[in-house]
Order: structure tokens, then sequence, then C-alpha cells
């Protein structure tokens, strides 16, 4: 449980019953954990100087063992349109990205689950940099405590909350699963931020076995890449498909959505490629494919980065596309494109920060006269 390169216990890389637990083996009262934990996630405390309910002789015991490590800020930016994006340092000197996007009534937080990614995904910049870890729980959490802390601290963003959590970040979530599940339990807890099951979002490529598994853990909303309605096409996309094919992902969907004490849906992700899987062949294949089933497809227009070798479908594709799909009484919606002056949409999340200096402010300096 101790962080990397700390002998001490980060308190973020327990849930609440984890801490409880730990409280007990402590001979401490458990309630005592949940007074932590407030003060954690409520409060937005990282001392344990400041948990004033908290005897001081309970304080100097945690300190001995135990600290609350959260990574450092690298580099913060604000992009033209309100999204911000930040780069994390962790100990280990890896980085990590984390994006907050506000639109009209919410804010969304996309968030990382492990440094780079070994899922290969051929359109996805993160995926060029390889798999190198995965993420503590406490450095999942750690990006919604940062990003919740630096948007407050900034005048320019101090209005902004977030209010929608999606693990669409670098990595893919479900290969991290118990540490993912912990970061999730407190995004869900009352005592902790205390998000709504409709707004915790975990996207994956279609790690089977884990999306069962995570319908019996935790009650999130789940979103699925399927980028591709055909098995040739989705295995030079999303190479994972050669393990988990999509008759096998679909008859995991079905589970995901099947009987349980509320309706479930699943948001199917589809990024748009010009002349790869944007045509109308495309898309009737994908409402045969998605007949019937609860779901709703999230078309979202290629973001490019260096080297990419693909180009963004034409916004006539992505409408034929989308026309098709609605027609044939399938939901879906055209993804808005936020950030990208910044480097931080969808799938520009490379993690490197060598060769950055141009595109990527130091943290604090403005940059469209706006101070962060
Ligand atoms: N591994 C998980 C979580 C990562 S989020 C998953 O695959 O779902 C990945 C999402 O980012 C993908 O669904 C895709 O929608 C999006 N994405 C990746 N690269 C992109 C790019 N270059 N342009 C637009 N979207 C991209």
């Amino acid at each position: 449980m101790a962080s990397l390169q700390s002998d001490k216990i980060n308190l973020l890389d327990f849930d609440r019953q984890g801490l409880r637990d730990y409280f007990r083996s402590l001979d401490e009262k458990p309630f005592r954990a949940d007074q932590i934990i407030k003060w954690l996630y409520q409060h937005g405390v990282a001392d344990f100087d400041e948990m004033t309910n908290i005897a001081v002789k309970l304080r100097e015991k945690l300190k001995q063992t135990c600290e609350i490590y959260l990574p450092e800020v690298e580099h913060g930016n604000l992009s033209a349109d309100g999204t911000s994006k930040w780069i994390f340092r962790l100990r280990g000197a890896n980085s990590i990205e984390t994006v907050f996007i506000p639109e009209k009534n919410r804010g969304t937080l996309c968030v990382s689950s492990q440094v780079g990614c070994a899922l290969d995904c051929s359109f996805c910049s993160t995926a060029r940099q390889g798999f190198n870890r995965n993420l503590s729980a406490g450095e999942i959490i750690g990006q919604v405590w940062l990003a919740s802390h630096l948007l407050k601290q900034n005048p320019a963003t101090a209005h902004h909350r977030i209010t929608n959590v999606v693990m669409m970040g670098m990595g893919e979530p479900l290969l991290n699963f118990n540490n993912l599940v912990k970061a999730l339990n407190l995004m869900l807890d009352d005592m902790a931020y205390g998000l709504s099951k409709r707004r915790v979002t975990v996207s994956t490529s279609g790690v089977l076995p884990a999306m069962d598994k995570l319908k019996e853990t935790v009650d999130v909303s789940l979103a699925v890449s399927l980028h591709a309605p055909n098995d040739a096409l989705r295995s030079e996309l999303v190479p994972l498909n050669e393990k988990y094919p999509i008759s096998e992902l679909m008859d995991a969907c079905w589970r995901w959505v099947g009987a349980g004490d509320r309706k479930r849906h699943i948001m199917f992700e589809y990024v748009m490629l010009d002349g790869v899987n944007d045509k109308p062949e495309h898309a009737r294949q994908m409402v045969d494919l998605l007949k019937d089933l609860p779901c709703k497809v999230n078309l979202i227009p290629f973001n490019p980065f260096p080297k990419a070798g693909y180009l963004r479908s034409s916004d006539e594709s992505i409408e034929r596309f989308w026309r098709i799909l609605t027609k044939n009484r399938i939901l879906a919606t055209r993804r808005q494109t936020r950030g990208d002056d910044i480097d931080a949409a969808c799938g520009q999340l490379a993690g490197q920060v060598n060769d950055r200096s141009k595109r990527v402010l130091k943290f604090m300096k403005p940059r469209f006269g706006e101070t962060l």
C-alpha cells in the first residue's frame, strides 16, 4: 500500500471502507476514518494539522506511518473555450494529464488511469508512448482533488465545479481494476465527492472479464470504445479486438444492460477517421450491431497529433453517418471538440513533457490573457 518511493502509507490510496479497516487495525475507531475522508475530499484539506476534530495524539500517530501524497502540478493551461489541462508529475519521473471541460450545466473531469497505455489503438496518441505503469488509487483520486483545488484557486475558473468524471484520460481503466474501483468508490461516496452514478463513467476498449466484474463491484456508467462495426476494421484500430472480438463484446454489453435494479445503457464511442470507418456501409453495419440495445453512440471527430496517419472525417461524412444511425432509431450525438488549442482534446494526451514547451505554457503563465 505504500506509495512508490515512500515508506509511508498514502491515505488517498484508501476508499472509506479501506480506511475504516486500516483504523481498526490501528485500534482506532472507524468513525475517525469517516472524519478524515470528509477532511480530505469535502474540505480539500491535505494537511493533518488542519484536521481540527482529530485529536492531536492521533494526528501525530498517523504522521508516523502515513502521508497525504498528491502529485505535483507541472504545467497548467487554460484554453480559449474554458477547458483546463494539467500535467501532473508523479513519483518515479512519470507524468499524466488531466482535463476539465466546462459546459453549460456541468463540468466534466477527464481522468487518467495509467501512465501510458498497453492497448496500442492506432489513432490514439497515448498509445505511442507505450505502457509505463498503473496509477495508484491515490494518484487517480488525486487528480480529482488537485483539479478541484486548482479550479478554485484561479479567479478565471473559480466558478467551475466538477459534476462529472469520465475515465477517458490516459490508459485503460479496466486494466487497473482494483485501484480504479477504490477511486470510483470515493467519487461516489457521499462523505467524499458524492457524485451520482450517472455522472461517473468508465470508458473501456472492451476488456470483457473486467467489464463483467465492474458491474458486480461498483455502480457506474459505462462507455465502450467501439470505433468500428466489423472485426477486420476494429482489429486494425483497436488491437484488443483480436482477443475480445465484436460478437463477444456485444454479448458483454447485453450482460451490462441486462437485469438489474436500474435500467442501464451503454455509451459507444466512435472516433471518425476520414475514409477509414466513416462510410455509409459502416453506419449501416452499426445499425445491425446495435439494434435494440439500450445505448447511445457518440461520434467523435478525430483529433490529430503529429504522425498520426489519420485525418478527421469531414463534417458532411459525420452528418451522413449520424443521419443513418438516427433514421434507424440509434441515438447518436456528435461530440464537440474542446480544448484542441491546448492539445487537451480526446486522444491528444501524450504524457510527455519534452518537446511541449511551445504548446504548453508553464503553470501560472497566462495564455489568451487569462491566469491559471
Ligand atoms: N482505454 C479507454 C480509455 C481511454 S479514452 C478506452 O479506450 O475507452 C479513449 C477515448 O479517447 C476513445 O474512446 C476515443 O474516443 C478517444 N480518442 C482516442 N484518440 C483519439 C483521437 N486521436 N481523436 C479523438 N478521440 C480519440
